[in-house]
């Protein structure tokens, strides 16, 4: 009686297994060649009460063209990291996004800048974080990735260092805008976090509501089955001086694995980095067989939103299916894919 009991727990064991294999199994199919990119622009209050015609259009039209210069890329038979890299540098360059140019200001009035890269087919990445003269900071991730022993670089050594190599150097003055030094002052005195991309300040953890948005991220895989991460930000407004979040931080805001998934996040970092998100994500994927939709609302919501956090994550699976969730009211964000598919969308899910 005992060995059938016995045979028949391992029986099941086994079945269940087999199972979870197939669910993930059926997931990773990937039609042949087949490319894709998705992108994202931040989480928060993302609105239509709070975006005016013209913002959605500025902002609609930015998007499209980081998806154009990284499909590209792709198109032309490039590798995943260097598509994520030109999607991203579009971003970074342009005033309405939370990271390079446009970046939001420390408690000091400064700005520090943040990103990552992740090289699926392999587990190589890089980061730069608190650095300031660097013009496209995922540029110095990718050189950190290449051309060190090295994954995380911050502040001075990086700049001396990416100095060297011959990246592009700015003055800080080159990342001011006045936008966001407004939202400094605004919130200067009020001992209040903000969530720059988000809808929200955080006042001893509790959320006062706002209206902001930011940080970017891209996510691609090639024709050869490669899958590429990167995200860059300037963090939060009015965070202490040396403050890094998660973006940099591989396995929390950005993370990549041929074998489930790329993912970039953005949200209140420190949320992101207490639950390790992108690689908690992609191993319920790996480990539990869960499929990545509700991966990603296990963390976002059971898991970091319990927490007090908030904000969205952008993922690639390695069929080349695109997925993305947040528990903030919108999240820039779109993809564009080789059966066709160009999606650019910001607020409510769809
Ligand atoms: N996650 C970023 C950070 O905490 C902020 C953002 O996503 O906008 O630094």
């Amino acid at each position: 009686m005992k060995n059938t009991i016995l045979l028949f727990v391992l029986v099941s064991m086994i079945s269940s297994c087999n199972e979870n294999t197939k669910q993930t199994e059926k997931l990773i199919t990937r039609e042949a060649n087949s490319l894709a990119i998705v992108i994202h622009g931040g989480a928060g209050g993302v609105t239509r009460e709070n975006h005016s015609q013209e913002q959605q259009e500025a902002y609609t039209k930015k998007l499209q063209e980081a998806l154009d210069a990284g499909y590209t890329v792709l198109e032309n038979g490039g590798v995943s990291l260097d598509a994520i890299q030109a999607a991203i540098n579009i971003m970074e360059d342009s005033p309405l996004f939370n990271a390079g140019k446009g970046a939001v200001y420390n408690s000091e009035g400064n700005q520090e800048m943040d990103a990552a890269i992740m090289d699926g087919s392999n587990l190589n990445c890089g980061a730069v974080a608190g650095v300031n003269h660097i013009k496209n900071p995922i540029l110095a991730a990718r050189f950190v990735m290449d051309s060190t022993n090295h994954v995380l670089l911050t502040g001075k050594g990086a700049e001396i260092l990416m100095a060297n190599y011959g990246l592009e150097m700015v003055d800080s003055t080159y990342f001011f805008t006045e936008k966001r030094f407004n939202q400094l002052k605004k919130i200067q005195g009020k001992e209040l976090l903000k969530l720059e991309h988000s809808t929200a300040y955080l006042e001893n953890n509790h959320l006062i509501d706002d209206h902001k948005f930011g940080t970017v991220g891209a996510v691609a895989i090639d024709k050869n089955g490669n899958i590429a991460a990167g995200t860059s930000t300037g963090g939060m407004t009015n965070k202490k001086y040396g403050r890094i979040g998660d973006s940099p931080i591989i396995g929390s805001g950005t993370y990549a694995n041929n074998l489930t998934c790329g993912i970039s996040a953005t949200g209140t970092g420190e949320y992101f980095m207490k639950t390790v998100a992108a690689h908690e994500v992609s191993n319920l994927i790996q480990y539990k067989g869960l499929n990545p939709q509700e991966a990603l609302h296990e963390v976002l919501f059971n898991q970091i939103g319990k927490l007090g956090g908030e904000g969205g994550m952008i993922l690639l699976d390695k069929g080349g299916n695109v997925y993305w969730d947040f528990n903030s009211s919108g999240m820039f964000r779109g993809y564009k894919k080789s059966n066709g598919d160009n999606v650019v969308e910001m607020f409510e899910m769809e």
